[in-house]
Formats: structure tokens, C-alpha cells, sequence
């Protein structure tokens, strides 16, 4: 593969394929990939590196997981996925200014990650997943306790999205802890920031009111949400997921313990 610098097509669609090799990166020219009907059971990361590529097919194989590096192909305007074993798509999808057509159909996924709706998609296939059901859940009302950890962490990146704050002025000069924050959210409703501490909600978006598509069913959205005085405020349309009472608060203080 590393003498072919210049193709821009490649077809490798009803092989064998289980594993494509590292050295793919080396076709830093190629814009379309066909992999259909192969048995890929993971997308290597160094395909991720192929930022002119705008269509990758990957329909009919065993992918359980995609990379979040995936997302660096920012010129994709075609991705299919269907009939894999995905459970989800990694979050940050936003980063795919141009994609315009997904088929994620026959996977296991019960929703769409955070902000899919903002995507500029004109065509999405999604039939055969296992997408949580439009039915509102009664949510436990947990007394929440953030960690001491938390509680800073959110005082610093409030902090921080103030330029002329101490906090933004100093943190470039401490990158542990710039590369720590950086994991960090924003609440769905409030917009405050957190860090590991989120309740993991979901929302229905409408493909025609919301997306502008033809289509007028509505998906199932992730939405990550700050706090419970944020979730029991009245008038908005977060349900609890119901898939897993997503506390990392609780998994962080069991490992910690
Ligand atoms: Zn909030």
C-alpha cells in the first residue's frame, strides 16, 4: 500500500478482510474507501490520519466500536456503517461539518450522541437499531454529592471561559491539568460546564422540524445534563435515559476508594 501515494479510489468490497493495515495511512490521497461485505471487526486509527477522504463504506462487516478519530476526516460527506455490531457512535460528531449522508441501519445502538441534531445531514438510515423508546421515565431523585475534585473543576472552567479571569490567563501554563479539563461538558440546560459528573438524559428530535429532512420520524439524542436542580426544573424535555443511571460520580468515588 505504501507505493500507491496517489490513489484516490479503493474498492475492496466481498473479501475476507479482517484487519486493514496501519500502513493505509500512507494513502494520503485516497477520498474513497469501499470495505463493503468484508469482516473488519475494528477501523484502524491510522485511517483516521486520510483527511481528504469524504466517503468511507464500511457496510456489511463486525465493526462493534468506530474510533473517536474519526472524526478527524472532516471532509466526509458519505459514511456507511450499516449492518455492523455498533453499539454507539463516539461522541463529538459536531466535528463533521460536511457529512451529509449516514446509514447506520442494523446496528445495536439505542441513541445518537450529543449534538447529532446539528449535524447538515440530508439522508439518514437508521432502521434495525435498538433506539430507546419515546416514553417519558420517572427519574430517581438522588440527593447529589459532587466531589471536592468536581466541584473544583467546575469552579475552574467557569473560570476559565472568562478571558480576562486570573484562571484563563494561567491555565496555558499548567497542561496536566488543561489536558485533565479537557475532557469536561457543558450542560444541555443550564450550559454550566462539569467535568465527570453528569446525568446522562436523552431528547427526540424531529428529522423535519429540527433537521430540516424529509423524513418525519423523530431519534433519540444523548443530552448530558449538569445536576439534578437542573434536570427537576420544570419545562424542559430531557427524559432520564433509563439505559444506565449514568453517575461516574459514584464509579469515580468506588475507584478511588
Ligand atoms: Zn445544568
Amino acid at each position: 500500500m505504501g507505493g500507491l501515494p496517489n490513489l484516490v479510489v479503493l474498492n475492496l468490497n466481498h473479501n475476507q478482510i479482517q484487519r486493514l493495515p496501519a500502513e493505509i495511512r500512507s494513502l494520503s490521497k485516497l477520498q474513497h474507501l469501499s470495505v463493503l461485505d468484508n469482516k473488519l471487526e475494528e477501523v484502524p486509527v491510522e485511517l483516521c490520519h486520510l483527511i481528504k477522504l469524504s466517503e468511507i463504506n464500511l457496510t456489511s462487516n463486525k465493526l462493534s466500536r468506530l474510533p473517536q478519530e474519526l472524526y478527524h476526516c472532516k471532509e466526509l460527506t458519505k459514511l456507511y456503517v450499516a449492518r455492523n455490531k455498533l453499539i454507539n457512535l463516539p461522541e463529538g460528531i459536531r466535528a463533521l461539518e460536511k457529512l451529509q449522508v449516514l446509514d447506520v441501519a442494523g446496528n445495536k445502538l439505542s441513541m445518537f450522541p450529543v449534538e447529532f441534531h446539528l449535524l447538515p445531514l440530508k439522508e439518514l438510515y437508521f432502521e434495525g437499531n435498538r433506539f430507546v423508546p419515546c416514553e417519558p421515565m420517572p427519574s430517581v431523585q438522588d440527593v447529589q454529592v459532587l466531589t471536592l475534585k468536581e466541584l473544583v473543576a467546575r469552579f475552574v472552567l467557569k473560570e476559565d471561559r472568562s478571558r480576562s479571569s486570573l484562571v484563563h490567563r494561567m491555565l496555558p501554563y499548567y497542561p496536566c491539568l488543561t489536558t485533565l479539563l479537557a475532557n469536561g461538558g457543558c450542560c444541555a440546560l443550564c450550559l454550566g460546564p462539569f467535568l465527570t459528573t453528569w446525568l446522562e438524559c436523552v431528547h427526540f428530535v424531529s428529522l423535519k422540524k429540527d433537521m430540516k429532512m424529509r423524513n418525519s420520524v423523530t431519534i433519540p439524542v444523548r443530552a448530558l445534563i449538569c445536576s439534578y436542580k437542573c434536570f427537576n426544573t420544570d419545562g424542559h424535555s430531557y427524559y432520564a435515559s433509563g439505559i444506565s443511571s449514568n453517575l461516574p460520580d459514584k464509579r469515580d468515588r468506588e475507584r478511588e476508594g
